[in-house]
């Protein structure tokens, strides 16, 4: 089974990890300490569109 891990502190992430999505960095998998901040800052800057739409497809 995969261990998902932060890209950014290379925690182990036991929740689903925050997906931040973008252009020269492909995929990222973040732990939410670190993802929220990014995810804000993109939203910010309007270089994502809310990545909430993920989160209905269960
Ligand atoms: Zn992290």
């Amino acid at each position: 089974m995969m261990v998902n891990k932060c890209d950014l502190c290379k925690v182990e992430l036991e929740k689903e990890p925050v997906m931040a999505g973008f252009g020269f960095w492909g995929r990222t998998e973040l732990c939410e300490d670190c993802g929220q901040p990014i995810i804000n800052f993109l939203k910010e800057k309007k270089l994502i569109e809310k990545e909430s739409k993920q989160n209905v497809r269960r």
